[in-house]
Formats: C-alpha cells, sequence, structure tokens
C-alpha cells in the first residue's frame, strides 16, 4: 500500500469510535417500579458483577450499566455505545453512605443537597477517591455521582454491588431513550441484558452540579433547577455555553462538548409570541416542501390544529405543562427518524424552570439553528 494511504488510513482509524460488540445475545427482562425485587434481579446484579452490561430504568432516561469500580467494564460500556473514551460516565449509588467511597472528602454542600434532592435526578461532581478508576471519569481527578429515585435501578444497583457506572443508554449521537424500544434498537447484540421498566417519568438527562470550587456550578440543566439548588446553597452559577450557540467557552462537561440527540433531519427552533411562531413555521413548511421535503413540526397542544401543511405533526405536550414536553421530546425526535422527515420545525419554549434543560437539549438537536423572531420585532 502507498505510504500516503497508509498514514490516511491510519489516521481514521484512530479518529473511529471504538469498534461496536455486537455480538453478545441481548436478554430482555421486564421489571417494572411495582414490583422492583424479582428474583431475576440477582442474576442481573451477577452480570454487572462479573464484568457485564445491562441497560436500566432510571427517573431521567434509561441508562447503560457496569460496574463503576471496575475498568475493564468502563471500556466496555465506552466500545458498546461507541462513546469517545474522554467523557465520562456518572456512577450511581443507592445507599447514603457509598458515597464517602467514591470521594476524598463529602464537602457540606453536597450534604445539603443529598439531603435535599437524594434519591433523584441530580448529579454532584466532587473530587475523587483512588478507589475510582480513571476509566470511569475519562481520565479526570474528579467523579460523577447520582443516587437515582427509580426502584428497579435502586434495586440493580444494591444487587451488582452498590456502584453502576452508567450514560444514557443510547448510541453515542442520538437522542438518549425514554422507552425500552429504543433501548433495543440502539444496543442490541451490545449489552448482556435490558430491563424493559415502562415509561420514563421525567425524560431529560440529570442536572449536573460541579461542587469542586468554591461556587457551585451547573454544568448541565435538568429537572432539579438553579432556583431549587440555590434555595439549598444560595449562590449557583451556571456555565454559559448552556444555551448560548455563540459562547467561545469550552463547556465543563466533556459531553456537553459532542453534538448529541441529532435527528436525521434539519431542525429548526422558531421562538416568538405564539402567533407570529405559527405563521412563520407554516411558512418554512411550505417552502421545505415545494423543495420537495417531508417537513414535520413538533407543536404544543394549544397549536397543533394550526399546522395543517406538514407531513408529520407531533404534539409534545401543552405549553402550560413543561414536564409533559420534557417527557415527550426525545420519542419524538426518534419518531421523526423513523418516519424520514427531512426538514423539522419546532416551537421554541420558555426558558424558565425546566424550560432551561428542554431549550437545551432542543437547541443541542438543532445545532443552535434558530429563527428568532423577538429580535425581528
Ligand atoms: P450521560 O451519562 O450520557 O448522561 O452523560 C454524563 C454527562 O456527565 C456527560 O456530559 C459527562 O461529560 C458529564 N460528566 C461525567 N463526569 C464528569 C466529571 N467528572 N466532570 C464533568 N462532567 C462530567
Ligand atoms: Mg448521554
Amino acid at each position: 500500500m502507498p505510504e500516503k494511504l497508509r498514514t490516511a488510513n491510519r489516521k481514521r482509524r484512530s479518529k473511529e469510535p471504538i469498534r461496536l460488540r455486537t455480538n453478545m445475545d441481548t436478554v430482555i427482562y421486564t421489571i417494572y417500579e411495582n414490583n422492583p425485587n424479582p428474583p431475576e434481579m440477582e442474576k442481573l446484579g451477577e452480570i454487572i458483577k462479573n464484568g457485564g452490561l445491562v441497560a436500566f430504568p432510571t427517573e431521567t432516561v434509561y441508562g447503560l450499566g457496569g460496574d463503576g469500580l471496575n475498568p475493564e467494564s468502563s471500556k466496555k460500556i465506552y466500545a458498546a455505545k461507541g462513546r469517545p473514551s474522554d467523557n465520562p460516565l456518572i456512577v450511581h449509588i443507592a445507599r447514603m453512605e457509598d458515597l464517602g467511597v467514591l470521594v476524598r472528602e463529602i464537602p457540606e454542600t453536597a450534604v445539603k443537597l443529598a439531603e435535599r434532592f437524594w434519591p433523584g435526578p441530580l448529579t454532584m461532581i466532587l473530587n475523587k477517591s483512588d478507589a475510582v478508576p480513571k476509566e470511569t471519569t475519562g481520565g479526570l481527578d474528579t467523579v460523577a455521582i447520582r443516587f437515582p429515585s427509580h426502584k428497579v435501578a435502586q434495586e440493580l444497583i444494591l444487587s451488582s454491588g452498590g456502584f453502576i457506572a452508567a450514560p444514557s443508554a443510547n448510541l453515542s449521537g442520538k437522542p438518549s431513550p425514554t422507552l425500552a424500544k429504543y433501548v433495543l434498537e440502539d444496543l442490541n447484540g451490545r449489552v448482556d441484558a435490558i430491563i424493559d421498566g415502562g415509561d420514563i417519568p421525567i425524560g431529560l438527562e440529570s442536572t449536573i452540579v460541579d461542587l469542586t470550587g468554591e461556587t457551585p456550578v451547573i454544568l448541565r440543566p435538568g429537572y432539579i433547577t438553579k432556583e431549587m439548588l440555590s434555595e439549598v446553597l444560595g449562590d449557583v452559577l451556571t456555565d454559559p455555553t448552556i444555551l448560548d450557540g455563540n459562547c467561545k467557552e469550552r463547556p465543563k462537561a466533556p459531553g456537553m462538548r459532542y453534538r448529541h440527540y441529532a435527528p436525521k433531519g434539519d431542525l429548526v427552533v422558531v421562538e416568538g409570541k405564539s402567533d407570529e411562531v405559527v405563521s412563520r413555521i407554516n411558512e418554512e413548511v411550505s417552502k421545505a416542501a415545494d423543495a420537495g421535503l417531508r417537513t414535520g413540526v413538533i407543536a404544543t397542544k394549544e397549536n397543533a390544529v394550526f399546522y395543517n401543511r406538514a407531513d408529520s405533526v407531533k404534539i409534545i405536550g401543552s405549553r402550560e405543562k413543561d414536564e409533559e414536553i420534557a417527557a415527550s421530546l426525545y420519542r419524538i425526535l426518534r419518531e421523526f427518524d423513523d418516519e424520514n422527515i427531512q426538514a423539522i420545525f419546532s416551537e421554541g419554549f420558555s426558558e424558565e424552570g425546566l424550560g432551561v434543560a428542554i431549550m437545551n437539549r432542543l437547541l443541542k438537536a438543532a445545532g443552535h439553528k434558530t429563527i428568532n423572531l423577538w429580535e425581528d420585532a
């Protein structure tokens, strides 16, 4: 092979994600929160103890779990997802006393947040102890820790030895899964088992707060809002990159640097007064349809009837209910993929409270492509 070509191949290979494992028999178990500890749970815990992978439900999204204290398990997680290995994993615990195993010291701020929000959808970044391998933390000296409230997740963590490293159970670059069928679609043959726990209550990943500096910083917005954290801690900062696509700083959570949650179609978010948004989306839909594209709209319940020109209109929830919008977003993005929709237009949502997390995920999915009618006004 000519030297030039060989070098090109070598370069490409080094950039490629680690090869995906597709040769396993993935077994599916159905376990709901009303009976979270059936006899099968022991076997599922054994799989993780023995270095295997189990996808499981949590209150935020489905997770892809391995033993957080075993470097080989973390390597397997990255390989199964096709995730870059510098993007650290969250370690999940199910007993308060296990926090001490993972960290060098427990700051007062962590104690206060744990008392208020754990178990629940809050991840804390703390200085890691020697028990946590660098493979789990993507080479960092800090570790991300969460105590989920989902009963099935808790039982799996306990039966597997107490420490499950788990990112979201999707292939890298796809929306996080909020239904087991999407986990199966992405990870069949790449994990040992999948627990189908039914619907996921929240539908967006946990809030991440970094407690290693002088002032707590939100690295990823989620169900636990800045206002809720401030009530407990006082001053709380937000990573400026969260909603600002033009921000020159690098996000502090490595995962927030990658393009994520990208639908196959081109997604544009239209922000402005409700009636103006509707007419602009209709105009854009007509233009796209004239260009021969299949079109889709992400609509609030209040406005859905007005989008009669699009091929597919998805109701994301009521404008008054952020919880509905959060719970439907990822499912809708995947449905548009399945329907081969090529041009997607979404209404913009409020950036208050949980709306910060919704808009953060939506804008990332859109690659920050927006039409801002407020600015035009
Ligand atoms: P996921 O597991 O897919 O929900 O993603 C976990 C997120 O947590 C990613 O954005 C990671 O970059 C972030 N994360 C995990 N550990 C750390 C850490 N030690 N410092 C900063 N961010 C972290
Ligand atoms: Mg993820």
